[in-house]
């Protein structure tokens, strides 16, 4: 499908496949007996497109591909031919569908003979019943005299209160019946009148059974060939996904992979497609495109161990290199400047927080429920992705699992696989790993601040620069440079000391008092602390020393 990609029809099909209703589920509608004359304008409208589509693909009237791929052969034949039904639904459809048969009007007119005669009748009599109207007011000398219909009464005489009363007596109540009296109108019946609406109901509820009728026939051709319309509904999806996939692979710039069956998987400039197009639309920094090579051949190392700063990129490379593997398997093109992928039969991923409460899961025991199904399942042709192991308990127990998670997948699962992790200690495992290399998310230090190069180099990062991202995001001055007293009391120790004795160590509440403005500390006292040293309270009168208050409130008043 994606060999599409270069051919010049493609603008217009997916010009065409936009105007394309849904067929299939105006088909099951109908096919349930639940559709409605609506859902036969959708099936001709559809198939009437799937032949535009059609016309494209063969090359009427313009370029086309030469020969079609296979795929697009295949659904172009699905399409099928339908002109006849077109046709007929064409004939017999009006240009106002109502949503139910049972509201009727929708054949249209000189389609069938006895259907235009029974509206004609039907017609005829409501300009008869205008007449009547004309007739009864010329009779009665009633100039707003007035034949009206509702449902409870049918047809029925109106006048007004004042008007009625020569109606009431006879002559006219010989012709007049009364039927009821209302606050400021009173209305009457006539036979006359009653018969002309048993003809018009008549006439109407034969002309609309007829349109159920014929209706039903519509309903049971479309049936007699819903396999077929079924097919052509397919045929159009399939070019629907094959084109998209083609505009995007022109669009996004993404190529042809080789996928063969080797346990290749060497990406250069690979992107994450998403991410990728959300840093366009936001008019970001443009995605950096970032290699990745898992071969698992001879002196490969299908292991990559990921470090780096949080906010780098890690998770988000994971992803691109998993999504790169499943639409290469698909059939579309990928975004990358090239890819070779040896056929990957699952693909594992454990990645982000999640937990399942109701079913008795944390967050740490779903992530080891799903750690637990890739290292028992993956095999050598396997992709495994994997995030952040361990982070949801003890550091030493999740550093542990990391570790022998590692080991298991270097030495038993011997699969392809990226594992991201904040273990730095893990990066030592690459010494005694031959499967297994390190690599890291570039970032440059700039004035105490990180800034993200969104780079995967070869190597290990030093550190996390968590406190960093934690300032960025928004975390109190305060909180995160407490974090930075206690990570280097940590770091000094080396993790080896019990915590209590770091805590003993740490300046108590050092970090947490509010940080002096700045230049404070060399300025000396300020004029509200020189004001305060100056006060005697024992020298002062009670006035005087609610004067020296206000004084000192002004001092403090911030400038205007
Ligand atoms: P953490 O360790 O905190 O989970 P991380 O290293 O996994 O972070 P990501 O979540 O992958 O980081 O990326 C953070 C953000 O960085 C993304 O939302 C994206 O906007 C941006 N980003 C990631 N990769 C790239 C890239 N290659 N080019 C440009 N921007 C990127």
């Amino acid at each position: 499908f994606a060999a599409f990609a270069a051919g010049a029809p493609l603008h217009d099909i997916r010009q065409g496949l936009r105007a394309c209703p849904d067929i299939e589920r105006a088909l099951s509608r109908l096919n349930v007996g639940r559709g409605g004359p609506r859902d036969l304008a959708v099936i001709r409208d559809g198939l009437r497109q799937a032949a535009t589509l059609r016309g494209i693909l063969e090359g009427r009237g313009g370029d086309t591909l030469n020969p079609l791929p296979e795929g697009i052969r295949a659904a172009l034949s699905a399409l099928g031919h339908h002109a006849a039904l077109v046709g007929r639904l064409d004939e017999a459809l009006g240009p106002d569908l109502p949503l139910l048969a049972r509201d009727g009007g929708f054949i249209r007119g000189g389609y069938h003979a006895a259907l235009d005669e029974l509206r004609t009748l039907r017609d005829e009599s409501r300009r008869v019943i205008a007449a009547l109207e004309l007739r009864y007011r010329d009779e009665t000398r009633i100039a707003g005299l007035k034949i009206r219909h509702n449902n409870v009464l049918g047809y029925y005489i109106e006048v007004t209160a004042a008007q009625a009363d020569p109606m009431l007596r006879p002559p006219l109540a010989a012709t007049f019946l009364h039927r009821q009296t209302m606050a400021g109108a009173v209305r009457f019946g006539s036979v006359e009148l009653s018969e002309l609406e048993t003809r018009i109901r008549e006439a109407a509820e034969r002309a609309l059974a007829l349109e159920l009728q014929l209706f039903d026939d519509l309903v049971g051709e479309v049936a007699a060939r819903a396999p077929e319309i079924a097919q052509a509904a397919g045929g159009l999806a399939e070019l629907d996904v094959a084109t998209a996939l083609a505009a995007l692979a022109v669009e996004c710039r993404h190529v042809r992979p080789r996928v063969d069956m080797s346990r290749a998987f060497r990406i250069e400039g690979g992107r994450h497609p998403v991410v990728e197009a959300a840093l366009a639309a936001r008019g970001d920094t443009p995605f950096v495109a970032n290699a990745c090579d898992l071969s698992a051949e001879e002196g490969g190392r299908p292991l990559w161990l990921l470090t780096g700063p949080n906010m780098a990129g890690k998770s988000t490379f994971l992803r691109q290199n998993a999504l790169i593997a499943i639409l290469a398997q698909i059939g579309a093109y990928v975004p990358a400047d090239s890819a070779h992928i040896g056929v990957v039969d699952r693909l594992f991923s454990r990645v982000g927080a999640a937990d399942d409460l109701a079913r008795g899961r944390s967050t740490f025991m779903v992530e080891m429920v799903e750690t637990a199904a890739i290292l028992n399942q993956a095999g050598p042709h396997a992709l495994v992705i994997l995030d952040e192991i361990g982070r949801g308990t003890a550091t030493f127990d999740g550093l542990s699992i990391a570790w022998a998670t590692l080991e298991h997948l270097h030495a038993v699962n011997c699969c392809r696989a990226l594992f991201a992790t904040h273990y730095h200690e893990l990066t030592a495992l690459a010494e005694t790993l031959p499967g297994l290399a390190n690599h890291t998310m570039r970032v440059k230090e700039w004035q105490g601040d990180v800034v993200f190069l969104h780079e995967v180099a070869a190597g290990a990062a030093d550190r996390s620069y968590g406190i960093q991202v934690a300032r960025l995001a928004g975390l109190p001055a305060s909180v995160t440079a407490r974090a930075h007293v206690v990570l280097e009391a940590l770091e000094r120790d080396g993790g080896g000391r019990r915590t209590a004795s770091i805590v003993d160590d740490l300046p108590l509440f050092s970090a947490v008092a509010r940080p002096a403005p700045a230049g404070a500390a060399t300025a000396g006292p300020s004029v509200v602390e020189q004001a305060v040293a100056d006060l005697n309270p024992d020298d002062l009168t009670p006035r005087e020393a609610l004067e020296a208050l206000y004084r000192l409130k002004g001092l403090t008043r911030p400038a205007d």
